[in-house]
């Protein structure tokens, strides 16, 4: 048998992540392959360093990519911040937050839930109940955009909540990064991590991710070595901090780190501010069209994600039969639900590049047609 090259066809991503990807950074991940300590290539890191301080909005000096999806990212704030037997308070309104409480188990921890209903956001006055019982916890973890179900916590407020009560916050921002506000240094949060696929639009794979002083303070207190040797940041720091002097730790996935320089470049040239505003017209405009076929909404307007637009599938339809029909006939990928929502919700993303009066015609267009 002859193998032959993969050509997958050119689908319009409208779920939960990955997202459509930029033609120029599709372009970017083509061009020729530096070495990974070549003074060109390191230039280039120190530029997307600062463009990941701008799109995190902080001076962070420890703002980097970890070499691996956004998943590497949350284990690499717990593995480096928590040590055995340390207590952490978890919010926890859908699948990211239960991931969270199971990696503060896994750190050797003792995570205390905060549970809220899926779909709802991370309710402020539970949080400040759970951190006056449990004076002695050292971190707050949340994720402020749940892409599970589309509800936006509040973590300026959550932020603030933390540091009243001597805590270091943990922040989830995944698919909040690129496509709502989010302001690490004004609202003091300590560790905070996001992945390269959602508002980005760049390739899967990366793992935005930042360090205040005060998480850095934690690492270096620690008195237990980091249990994970790769995502152990004391040693990735000497790579991503050493203008001009980087040493090797592991080879940097240099065409996908040209993708993310160019996805933030497009970012940076956009504005931030305008392209909260573009997330948000695309989802007024979705809205609009899913209301005239009867399509509500899982999550209150209130907390309402721009860019993840959790529905609820009417009554009678088959969940499946619609989402085959979609990919087949109009190319088109929405996204099923997920845990409590399977079977009952639609995910639909509006990320990045994807974030387009195009792509919200094209999906209501074809929702219409398949659903009469
Ligand atoms: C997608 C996502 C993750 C996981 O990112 P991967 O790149 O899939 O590992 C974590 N948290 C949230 C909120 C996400 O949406």
């Amino acid at each position: 048998m002859t193998l032959s090259s993969f050509y997958p066809p050119k689908r319009t991503l409208m779920g939960p992540g990955p997202s459509d990807i930029y033609p120029q950074v599709l372009q970017a991940l083509s061009r020729p392959t530096l070495g990974h300590l070549d003074p060109l290539f390191i230039g280039m890191m120190d530029e997307l360093k600062s463009l990941l301080q701008y799109v995190f909005q902080t001076e962070n000096p420890f703002t980097i990519a970890v070499s691996a999806p956004g998943s590497a990212g949350m284990e690499a704030c717990f593995v480096n911040l928590i040590q055995p037997g340390e207590k952490v308070i978890v919010c926890r309104n859908g699948v990211f937050g239960e991931r969270m409480r199971e990696n503060v188990v896994r750190c050797g921890g003792e995570a205390v839930v905060v549970d809220d209903e899926w779909g709802r956001p991370v309710t402020i006055e539970k949080v400040e109940a759970a951190l006056i019982a449990h004076p002695d916890a050292i971190a707050l973890a949340f994720v402020h955009a749940e892409t599970s179900t589309g509800a936006l916590s509040d973590a300026e407020a959550l932020g603030k909540l933390a540091k009243a009560h001597g805590c270091l916050s943990i922040v989830d921002t995944v698919t909040s990064l690129g496509g709502v506000p989010l302001y690490v240094d004004k609202w003091q949060l300590d560790a905070v991590y996001s992945g390269s696929q959602k508002c980005l639009s760049c390739v899967p794979g990366l793992s935005p991710l930042t360090f205040s002083a005060q998480a850095i303070a934690k690492i270096e207190a620690r008195n237990t070595p980091v249990r994970s040797w790769f995502l152990d940041q004391s040693l990735v720091l000497g790579y991503w901090s050493g203008e001009g002097k980087r040493s090797y730790h592991h080879t940097a996935p240099v065409n996908s780190l040209y993708a993310l320089h160019e996805s933030l470049v497009l970012l940076k040239n956009e504005g931030l501010e305008n392209a909260w505003q573009r997330h948000r017209e695309a989802h007024l405009m979705l809205k609009e069209g899913l209301e005239t076929l009867g399509i509500s909404f899982v999550v209150d307007e209130s907390a309402r994600l721009p860019q993840l637009n959790a529905v609820n599938i009417p009554n009678g339809i088959d969940d499946g039969e619609v989402r085959t029909r979609l990919l087949e006939e109009f190319n088109l990928e929405i996204g099923a639900g997920l845990g409590d929502l399977a079977g009952k919700a639609w995910r639909i993303g509006l990320m990045g590049y994807g974030a387009r009066r195009e792509n919200v015609a094209l999906c209501l267009k074809a929702l219409e047609e398949v659903l009469r």
